[in-house]
């Protein structure tokens, strides 16, 4: 497994392999009841994101 060193935390799409810095722009956020608020693939749609903690 390869490590790399970057300090900015990244989140991916499970679905699709998008990838993005975690709490960008680039995701998109919806409000869910009993949830929260969760991120969501502005390419797929999909909510199982990692948010890579
Ligand atoms: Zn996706």
């Amino acid at each position: 497994m390869a490590e790399t060193h970057q300090s900015a935390t990244r989140s991916h799409c499970w679905s699709c392999g998008f990838e993005a810095p975690s709490g960008g722009d680039e995701w998109e956020t919806i409000e869910v009841v009993s949830v929260g608020t969760m991120t969501r693939c502005p390419e797929c749609g999909s909510t199982d994101v990692s948010t890579g903690r």
